[in-house]
């Protein structure tokens, strides 16, 4: 578990994983969505418009069947990865499946109506994909729902930022619980962007990313790193360096005012030793001195700077269950 990302070859790379545009029920267009995450800085992107059976998101007569192609609209330092949202029946609460599916071949067939959200999901990872469920708390996905389904998911949607909206944001306690029985996963932040939000059109974008440790910008090569949980997740801060010092955890980062390391109340692991690569930082501003912050790991611990005067504050969390 001590195999953090910071120590591995090459450098991090800042994606968003979870989009739509008019191939669902976005505003944008695909080309205008990638140059929105190019234009703000980002390295690459998956475009994950919903992917359904029938012709639910068709346009102009024309149903939408395949994977959207977005590489055409790769350049010079940017990516794109194919993807889409799968759905399916269906929760306990009645519900359709929602996953968010990062690195589909082209051609990977559409669900068909009798397929089960899990079953379409199954065909995503053996298909090659990195597979998240997406938004557990806006509807109210269960564990139960989920625990079938956990050998074929890589990680949990633990921040999605148009869910903010409608105060659904958050999946932490969902990945505690998940990680606390002895599950493996790792967490994600993203946008889930659709640009058609009243108060402005980029107002559910740029809120929520990962930052994915890669020897290069390759696609094949980010989608590895995502799979072997070298990345982290962030809603603003960027982590510099995570590392253990014996018992200690030192972490360095952009300017924050306060870092907290924590972990699940009641970690049950039978091995006690669960990744702990993934962060959720969980304020977007902040301005305090960079620098190391160190926190012993037995236990939770929180470590505080002082308060710059009428500056912003933010904090990092970051979770580390099973470090002893
Ligand atoms: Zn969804
Ligand atoms: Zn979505």
């Amino acid at each position: 578990m001590r195999a953090l990302p910071f120590a591995q070859p090459g450098r991090f790379y800042r994606g968003n994983l979870h989009t739509h545009s008019t191939r669902s029920d976005g505003t944008l267009e695909p080309e205008a969505v990638v140059g929105l995450y190019r234009d703000a800085g980002y390295d690459f992107l998956s475009l994950t418009d919903h992917f359904l059976p029938g012709e639910r998101f068709g346009k102009d007569g024309v149903a939408f069947i395949d994977v959207t192609d977005t590489t055409a609209f790769d350049s010079d330092g940017f990516v794109t990865i194919p993807g889409a949202e799968i759905h399916g029946p269906a929760l306990r609460n009645g519900e359709p499946w929602h996953f968010v599916v990062v690195g589909l071949p082209l051609d990977f067939p559409r669900p068909n109506d009798a397929e089960t959200g899990p079953e379409v999901a199954r065909r995503a990872h053996e298909a090659g994909a990195f597979v998240s469920v997406a938004h557990p708390a806006w509807y109210a996905l269960t564990l139960e729902d989920v625990r079938p389904v956990l050998p074929v998911c890589h990680a949990i949607e633990t921040y999605n930022h148009a869910c903010l909206g409608v105060d659904r944001a958050d999946g932490w306690y969902f990945l505690d619980e998940l990680l606390g029985e002895g599950a493996r996963l790792t967490a994600v932040a993203a946008d889930d962007a659709h640009f058609k939000h009243p108060l402005g059109l980029t107002r559910d974008a740029l809120g929520g990313w990962v930052h994915v440790r890669s020897e290069s910008l390759a696609p094949d090569a980010l989608l590895a790193a995502l799979k072997a949980g070298a990345f982290y997740s962030s809603t603003g801060p960027e982590l510099r360096d995570v590392r253990f010092e014996g018992d200690e955890l030192v972490v360095t980062s952009s300017p924050v005012e306060t870092s907290r390391v924590s972990r699940p109340h009641a970690s049950r692991s039978p091995s006690g030793g669960n990744s702990a690569s993934s962060a959720s930082p969980s304020a977007t501003t902040g301005v305090a001195g960079p620098g190391p912050t160190r926190s012993g790991s037995r236990g939770s611990d929180r470590s505080r700077r002082p308060d710059p005067v009428g500056e912003i504050s933010s904090s990092v969390d970051i979770w580390s269950s099973g470090c002893c």
